[in-house]
């Protein structure tokens, strides 16, 4: 990390678009069988299960607004951005069979780097069994954009959207909260260490936990699995990549009802706990806000108590009342206070 490794340097052009294209995709295997045609030809070929339903979606990640290549290794960052649009499919219950890749690079980046970059993406493609079936490939003028479309398929009675939570149900979460952004500032001050000492090794012992989140966060396959295995179809379902309490006020907001959520019930890790008093931070508003946890957050019917409480992946947070209720957090103290997208309302005070 940090250091400029001296190996060879490939110039994009002495491949061309096309040798480019065909180097860093000959790896790829299709293995999907709605996979009909990959990569090669104008467009891909997918044949879906009649009884299915389709889901979409795509994420761009852009140099210096998402990633700073400084501290965030090509082949994470390949994997990671495959992580952030397989997330969004789980979100919506469905599993992921396809994904197509569009880069925007500049000539600073030698063929050796988009190799790095291609591995990253191979290793996720490979670990959550997806096919890459095509994507786009431009020279950009600065930085390094990533472009991602995920698709992935769902039973039309399982599928859970964001606008369909009820007053009633029960909030849950999977894994724990904080750890990606607290993982983004440890990584920040030893950018900062290393720019004034470049001998410096970084210390990240005390924090791998968070360095791993943030560097290599992964999609929650586990949970849409194991709802299956529980029997339970979610009222609703998003994705905890903005921060906690934004996803909540998300779901809140389109299911037109309110919540209130106890502070003393928002899973973390004991890392995260330490490392907000070294930095002299409030856990739970890093919990809230932090983003990045890319962690699955969805409701339940009450009936579905019994099968979610005692299962250590799951956290019950909260739950949903009506719309003219609002929306707030239960603190330790058992204080009342409005949820904000930006952590909740008292501490915004005390700024
Ligand atoms: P077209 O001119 O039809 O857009 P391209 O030359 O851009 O075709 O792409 C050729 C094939 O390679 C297509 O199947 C396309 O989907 C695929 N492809 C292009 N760029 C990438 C990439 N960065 N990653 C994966 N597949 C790619
Ligand atoms: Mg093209």
């Amino acid at each position: 990390m940090f250091e400029n490794k001296d190996t060879s340097r490939t110039a994009i052009s002495s491949l061309g678009e096309f040798g480019l294209i065909d180097h860093l995709t000959k790896h790829f295997k299709i293995t999907q069988k709605s996979t009909v045609l990959g990569i090669g030809d104008d467009a891909a070929i997918l044949d879906f299960d009649a009884k299915k339903q389709v889901v979409v979606t795509t994420d761009m990640l852009v140099e210096g607004v998402h990633f700073d290549l400084s501290y965030m290794p090509l082949k994470h960052l390949g994997y990671k951005s495959v992580m952030v649009n397989l997330s969004d499919v789980y979100a919506m219950n469905a599993l992921p069979s396809q994904i197509t890749v569009s880069i925007a690079v500049s000539n600073r980046f030698p063929v050796e780097a988009l190799e790095e970059l291609y591995a990253g993406i191979q290793a996720a493609a490979d670990a959550y069994k997806v096919d890459v079936i095509g994507g786009d490939t431009t020279s950009s003028t600065a930085g390094l954009v990533i472009s991602i479309t995920a698709i992935g398929q769902v039973d039309a009675k399982k599928v859970t959207r964001r606008d369909t939570a009820k007053e009633g149900d029960l909030i849950v979460v999977s894994g724990d909260f904080g750890a990606a952004y607290l993982g983004l500032q440890v990584l920040e001050r030893e950018k900062q260490v290393f720019k004034v000492n470049p001998n410096s090794q970084p210390d990240l012992e005390k924090y791998t936990y968070l360095v791993e989140r943030q560097l290599k966060p992964e999609a929650r396959k586990d949970i849409t699995a194991l709802l299956t295995k529980l029997d339970v179809v979610p009222t609703s379902m998003i994705d905890v990549s903005d921060g906690l309490s934004s996803e909540v006020i998300h779901i809140c907001k389109q299911s037109k009802v309110g919540c209130n959520l106890y502070e003393d019930k928002i899973p973390l890790d004991p890392q995260v706990i330490n490392t907000c008093e070294e930095f002299n931070m409030d856990s739970t508003t890093i919990a809230l806000s932090g983003g990045e946890d890319y962690e699955l957050l969805f409701t339940v019917k009450q009936d579905d108590f019994l099968k979610i409480k005692a299962n250590p992946y799951l956290s019950i947070i909260g739950h949903v009342v009506k719309e003219s209720e609002g929306l707030h957090l239960i603190t330790r103290a058992n204080t009342k206070v409005p949820l904000i997208a930006r952590g909740w309302n008292s501490l915004e005070e005390n700024e």
